[in-house]
């Protein structure tokens, strides 16, 4: 298996693929008129794409459009504006994952809240904060959970942690995404036109590949399934123009020593009896109907947005263009504030704040490159 690891990441094997994707990229534009134009749905391709260089090297071959795969990035700025308010309240432990505290909502960032003196711990996994409820019993303790399917399953077993030991001042303000729908929405509005998409590795996990043939079924778009090293990355687009060329709408799986064709059981099943579907807002999309998760209600008394009574304002306004880069219309380098007032020190929007972003990889990998 370590061997099998060890080829994804092989730069021989990596440079041949980058020819041979070049190569049918070329008879795509012969053929077409124009280069395939392909969304990396998930924001570690992004950031995989910009740091291994392949983003760079594909430039003149392959558009490559990023989509709205990152949680942080996708979470509008009235949950952030709400979270920081639930940050404000006495005799309370915020814990949330690492990129939340820097995001900055309309009034500061939970970074900022932490620098005032509450206390706001990053966590690296939901059940810590039931740890951390356990040991601080006189403390209201609340995890802030966002995620795709990928993060659902853990948001889960730590709603099931805290209800079996009876944690009665523990509870989760969550604000979850879904795959499907998202895609669903960018695929009717047509503000992009796609060809192919790159699907996430890791919701896959979860979902399986089965999880994706409305793509097929419904819309006639191809995906495959890759993972994040150079050469899962470049076969799954070189897989990807191969199809289009064949004319072959499908969805191609080239991440099978983890993904399989219905995924994992025991995570849908967690997701199913702690969650249910809810409408969500996206950060530059406002809301979609059942979009996401949110806590059932026989679990109400760990649902965070029952316990405390949080009611925020419309969100201040700002030049940031993570909405539309989210949903491929913009990159980057078209938002002013890129790399003047927004950088990865003092962002303006989570783009450039998460470790997934698209703002922070052109950033990091492709700043004066611009594609
Ligand atoms: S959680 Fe996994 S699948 Fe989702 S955006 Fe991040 S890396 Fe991609
Ligand atoms: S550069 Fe900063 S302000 Fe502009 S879109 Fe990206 S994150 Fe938002």
């Amino acid at each position: 298996m370590i061997q099998i690891l060890d080829q994804f990441s092989n730069p021989d094997l990596s440079r041949k693929l980058l020819d041979k994707v070049k190569n049918l990229a070329e008879t795509f534009i012969e053929k077409h008129g124009r280069k395939p134009v392909i969304m990396e749905v998930c924001g570690s391709h992004t950031m995989a794409l910009a740091r291994s260089g392949i983003k760079q090297a594909l430039r003149d071959y392959v558009k490559l459009v990023s989509g709205p795969g990152c949680p942080v990035c996708v979470t509008d700025q009235k949950s952030i504006d709400a979270m920081i308010q639930l940050a404000q309240g006495d005799g309370r432990i915020i814990c949330t994952f690492g990129d939340m505290i820097r995001v900055p909502g309309s009034n500061g960032s939970l970074l900022d809240a932490k620098s005032e003196g509450k206390d706001i711990r990053v966590v690296y996994s939901p059940s810590d904060s039931v740890r951390i409820a356990e040991k601080n019993p006189d403390k209201e303790v609340i995890f802030l959970g966002i995620g795709f399917e990928t993060t659902i399953p853990s948001l889960g077993i730590a709603l099931k942690e805290a209800n079996e030991k009876g944690l009665e001042k523990y509870s989760m303000w969550v604000t979850t995404k879904l795959v499907e729908p998202i895609l669903r929405v960018l695929l009717e509005a047509q503000e992009v036109k796609l060809d192919g998409f790159l699907l996430p590795g890791h919701v896959s996990i979860v979902l399986g590949k089965h999880s994706y043939h409305y793509l097929v079924d419904e819309y006639g778009v191809p995906g495959t399934i890759c993972g994040f090293e150079p050469v899962g990355v470049l076969g799954g687009i070189y897989k990807l123009i191969a199809m289009l060329l064949d004319e072959r709408v499908e969805i191609e799986n080239y991440h099978t020593h983890v993904v399989t064709h219905s995924g994992n059981s025991f995570a849908q099943e967690i997701m199913k009896t702690y969650f249910k579907e809810c409408d969500e807002w996206w950060r530059g999309l406002g809301v979609i109907p059942n979009s996401g998760l949110d806590i059932r209600k026989e679990f109400a008394h760990l649902d965070a947005k029952k316990k405390f009574n949080v009611h925020v304002g419309e969100p201040r306004k700002t030049k940031c263009r993570c909405g539309d880069i989210l949903r491929g219309l913009a990159v980057p380098e078209d938002c002013v504030l890129y790399g003047k007032a927004c950088t990865p020190s003092k962002p303006i929007g989570p783009c450039m704040v998460s470790s997934e972003g698209t703002c922070a990889a052109h950033y990091q990998y492709m700043r004066g490159d611009i594609i």
